[in-house]
């Protein structure tokens, strides 16, 4: 059996229940196959994969908190320390019902290449809470958002792990989180990224993942002498993603037409109203159902559906698996040529090896969404150097940043004779300079 069978199935046998994990560590392993083959005895007799897949560290916790009518609830706290190879730990707070160990595993480990890609000096981790901030209170939200802190304080710092926002954990959250910690530590310093511009947030952070996602898509339309200018976009997710990379798709020339959130679509043939979606889901927290109430010709559908529109360019901005087979299939049917992942792994397998085979132009998350932490980043930067950047300026490192990885993941996939699959680029090429820290550093 290959080394590389070996630690999957090793991986699969030792932790039992977590298909999510199981699924990224397959996809990142099965692309690794020519790297590792070419290294086999070496990596094996330092169980370079076995470390790659084990975290270096898991916490999980009780995260006690009172309702408003004084009812005591209890939720599940997770920080996963992947891997510090190559810097401090960086990763966001996921704030969602479905949170369990598995889901932060795939998503700390998804964030180990990602980072890597930026090349800035970050290492990967992912936490987060089974707590839904949906339907609570500002006050609800707080007592949970302190109670979190309060134990995690313990494990985080600007210099050891630095998480960030994720779903369900926006500027609100960020802000409960900073105030308990500062108030616990009695240290002002950059602990956590995605904070308000009044207490050490980068300007164009809440943007970056969306701008990114849509400036690496327009480096590889260029590079192959095409623009956005003109091209159908279709965009699942209203949430930080979906609505910066909307809002970018319309600066560089494109025209979004979709939207969804965890109950229904909006489909709006004259592109989406950005301003009512900004006010819908940012100052409302309401549902998009309320979308028609601003566009009476639009069109709200429940359930799923984004995907059956006819476009050009789709980006799966909502969260993993959201994209299957069928999916993949209408898709193409329609003429689909480009496939970004504004979300983590928002592509099932089967619908990714699909696309690809039907010579569809995929950018696999780790690489398309990698905006967002490069500007946690840069965040961290102008901490360290009490300074703050002008909008301008972290722009434009967020464009060469993607600009950067984009032809980064298209030269390993070459290399390797993948052209054109970046899905192998990307994690080769995240991998090989984590991989050479990891050896500079001893077993450790
Ligand atoms: P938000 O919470 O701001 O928005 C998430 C959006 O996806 C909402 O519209 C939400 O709908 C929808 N959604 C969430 N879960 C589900 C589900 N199970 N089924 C259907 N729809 C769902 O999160 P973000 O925009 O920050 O994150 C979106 C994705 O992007 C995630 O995969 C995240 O990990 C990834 N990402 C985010 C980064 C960031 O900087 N924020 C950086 C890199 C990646 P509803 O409100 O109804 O739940």
């Amino acid at each position: 059996m290959s080394y590389v069978d070996e630690v999957i199935d090793r991986v699969v046998k030792e932790n039992p229940c977590e298909p999510e994990f199981h699924q990224a560590v397959k996809e990142v392993l099965n692309s690794l196959r020519p790297v590792v083959e070419a290294n086999e005895e070496k990596y094996r007799r330092d169980a370079l994969l076995e470390r790659i897949v084990n975290p270096e560290r898991q916490i999980k916790f009780r995260v006690p908190w009172v309702d408003d009518k004084g009812q005591v609830q209890v939720n599940t706290g997770y920080r996963v320390q992947y891997n510090s190879a190559i810097g401090p730990y960086k990763g966001g707070i996921r704030l969602h019902p479905s949170v369990n160990l598995g889901i932060i595993k795939f998503l700390g480990f998804e964030q180990v290449f990602k980072n890597s890609l930026t090349g800035l000096p970050i290492g990967g981790g992912k936490g987060g809470s089974d707590f839904d901030p949906k339907g609570k209170s500002d006050r609800e939200v707080m007592a949970f958002c302190q109670s979190f802190i309060t134990e995690l304080y313990k494990y985080i710092g600007a210099d050891t792990d630095v998480p960030a926002g994720d779903i369900g954990t926006g500027a609100r959250e960020i802000g409960y989180m900073y105030g308990q910690y500062k108030r616990i530590r009695g240290v002002y310093e950059g602990v956590l990224t995605g904070k308000g511009l009044s207490y050490g947030g980068s300007l164009a952070r809440k943007e970056a993942t969306g701008y990114g996602l849509l400036y690496i898509v327009n480096e590889m339309m260029n590079c192959k002498g095409d623009t956005l200018q003109g091209k159908t976009v279709i965009v699942s997710g209203a949430g930080n993603v979906a609505t910066y990379a909307i809002e970018k798709a319309y600066q560089l020339g494109a025209k979004p037409v979709t939207c969804s959130d965890s109950t229904g679509w909006v489909y709006d043939p004259e592109g989406i109203d950005l301003a009512a979606l900004k006010e819908i889901k940012e100052v409302k927290r309401a549902r998009l159902t309320e979308y028609k109430n601003y566009r009476p010709n639009a069109e709200y559908h429940e359930g799923r559906g984004v995907w059956t529109v006819k476009a050009d360019i789709a980006l799966p901005c909502a969260t993993q698996n959201e994209l299957n087979l069928d999916d993949a299939k209408a898709l193409v049917a329609n003429g689909v040529k480009v496939v970004a992942e504004g979300a983590n792994m928002p592509t099932t397998q089967e619908a990714t090896d699909y696309l690809q085979e039907k010579g569809v132009i995929f950018l696999p998350g780790k690489a398309a969404n990698a905006g967002g932490v490069a500007t946690s980043a840069l965040e961290m930067s102008q901490n360290s150097e009490r300074l703050s950047w002008t909008f301008e300026e972290v722009d434009q490192k967020l464009q060469g940043i993607m600009a950067n990885i984009f032809h980064n993941i298209d030269n390993a996939a070459k290399k390797y004779g993948f052209e054109g699959n970046y899905v192998v680029g990307a994690n080769i090429a995240g991998f090989e300079k984590v991989v050479d820290a990891m050896n500079a550093q001893g077993i450790v």
